[in-house]
C-alpha cells in the first residue's frame, strides 16, 4: 500500500482516510480565481493635491476606479481634517488656540494633537533638544518668501521662549499649557509624517491593501504593486541642478515610512548664505551641517520629526542616534559626502548623474 500510517509497534497498516481537502481546495481557487476576474484586474490609482501647504500624491492598487477614487477622497478629507487642526496661521486651529493662549491657561484639543504633541515632546527627549516645537517664536521671524531674515536682538529676544519642557500636555482633561506667554508652537516639522500616517489608515479601513501617501518628502508605504514588487521611492538630489539630476537615489519600501528634510526646500540666499526652513532651536539659525536628512521608520510621524531633529544634530551625531533608535537613514552633509546606516548600504541604488561622494 502506497498511503497509510505505519504503527511502529503493531505494524498494522491503517489505511488513510480518502483526501477530500483536494477538489475543495481546487474549487475554492477557482472561486478566488472567478471572483477576481470579475473584480477587474488590479490596477494603480494615483491622485494629488495641495494641501498643508505642498503637493499630496495618493497611489492605491485597487480591482475598481471607483472603490480607488472613494478611498482616494476619504484619504484626501482626512489630511485637511488635520491640516485644519495643526494650522499655524488660521485663527481657530488647535495651533493657533494653544498659542493665543500661553501663559494664560490649558485649551482643550483633539486627540490627534495630544497625539502629535506628545510624539513631539518623545522626539525631542531624543535629540536633546534639537527638535522643538516651541521654535515656532523663532520661526515667525523669517520670511522665507519675500527673503527676510530677523535682526539678531530680535533673535536673541526670543530664544527664552523656546523650550519644549514647557509644553505641558494633560491627557485626562485633554489640555495643552505653554507655561510663557510669548511662546509659540510650530507643528511643522512632524505634521505631514502625522498625516500621511492618518491617511494611510483611513485607505486601509475603505479595503485598500496596497497603496502610498506622499505629503511632499514624508511618505508612507503599504503593501505589494500590482505585480508583487515594493514601491519604489526617489530621494531628491539636494543641489540637483535640472530635471534630469532631480533624483539622487532610489530605494524599495514596504510597510515602512520615509521622510527626507532638506534645505533646499524653503530658503533664500543673502549675502551668499543660505537661509533656509530648519533651524537650530539653540541659536535661533538655520543650520548648516547637513543638505538633506532620510530618514526610515515603521511610523511617518516619527520619521518625520527624527529627520527634522537629526538635520539640526548633524551628520555623525545623527547618524549614530539613526542606529540608536533603530532606524535607517541617509544623511548628505554639507560637504556633500554621504552618510548611511549599514543596515540600507546596499539596498540604496544611486543614480548615474548623482556626484555625491563616500557612497557608503
Ligand atoms: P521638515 O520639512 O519636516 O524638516 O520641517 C521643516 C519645518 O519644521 C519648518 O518649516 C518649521 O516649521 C519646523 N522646524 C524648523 N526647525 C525646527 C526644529 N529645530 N524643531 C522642530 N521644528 C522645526
Ligand atoms: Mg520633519
Amino acid at each position: 500500500m502506497k498511503y497509510g500510517i505505519q504503527n511502529p509497534k503493531s505494524k498494522i497498516r491503517i489505511p488513510s482516510p480518502p483526501k477530500k481537502t483536494a477538489p475543495a481546495l481546487f474549487c475554492l481557487l477557482l472561486i478566488a480565481f472567478l471572483g477576481s476576474c470579475m473584480q477587474g484586474e488590479e490596477k494603480i490609482y494615483k491622485k494629488s493635491k495641495i494641501m498643508m501647504d505642498t503637493v499630496v500624491t495618493i497611489t492605491v492598487v485597487s480591482h475598481s476606479e471607483n472603490r480607488a477614487e472613494h478611498a482616494i477622497n476619504s484619504a484626501f478629507s482626512e489630511i485637511r481634517r488635520l491640516e485644519e487642526l495643526f494650522d499655524f496661521y488660521s485663527l481657530d486651529s488647535d495651533v493657533s488656540r494653544i498659542n493665543k493662549h500661553a501663559g494664560l491657561y490649558p485649551v482643550t484639543v483633539s486627540h490627534d494633537t495630544l497625539n502629535v504633541l506628545e510624539r513631539a515632546y518623545f522626539v525631542s527627549d531624543k535629540t536633546g533638544g534639537a527638535f522643538d516645537v516651541t521654535s515656532g517664536s523663532l520661526l515667525a521671524l523669517y520670511d522665507f518668501s519675500r527673503g527676510i531674515k530677523p535682526q539678531p536682538y530680535s533673535i536673541e529676544k526670543r530664544l527664552p521662549f523656546v523650550n519644549y519642557k514647557a509644553v505641558h500636555i494633560d491627557r485626562k482633561d485633554p489640555g495643552v499649557f505653554l507655561e510663557k506667554a510669548g511662546m509659540l508652537i510650530d507643528l511643522g516639522g512632524i505634521v505631514k509624517g502625522y498625516a500621511a500616517d492618518r491617511a494611510v489608515e483611513t485607505l486601509k479601513k475603505d479595503g485598500i491593501r496596497s497603496g502610498l501617501v506622499a505629503v511632499a518628502g514624508d511618505i508612507r508605504a503599504f503593501g505589494l504593486k500590482p505585480n508583487g514588487k515594493p514601491w519604489k521611492i526617489g530621494i531628491k538630489n539636494p543641489r540637483a541642478e535640472g530635471k534630469d539630476d532631480d533624483i539622487m537615489a532610489t530605494l524599495d519600501l514596504r510597510d515602512l515610512a520615509i521622510s527626507t528634510s532638506g534645505d533646499y526646500e524653503r530658503f533664500f540666499i543673502l549675502e551668499g548664505e543660505r537661509y533656509h526652513h530648519i533651524i537650530s532651536p539653540a541659536t535661533g539659525y538655520p543650520v548648516r551641517t547637513c543638505r538633506s536628512v532620510s530618514i526610515i521608520a515603521g511610523e511617518g510621524v516619527l520619521a518625520d520629526a527624527f529627520a527634522t531633529g537629526v538635520f539640526v544634530l548633524g551628520p555623525e551625531k545623527g547618524i549614530n542616534l539613526i542606529e540608536k533608535m533603530g532606524f535607517s537613514g541617509l544623511i548628505i552633509d554639507q560637504e556633500g559626502a554621504v552618510h548611511v546606516t549599514s543596515d540600507i548600504r546596499e539596498k540604496i541604488e544611486f543614480e548615474k548623474t548623482f556626484t555625491g561622494h563616500n557612497k557608503g
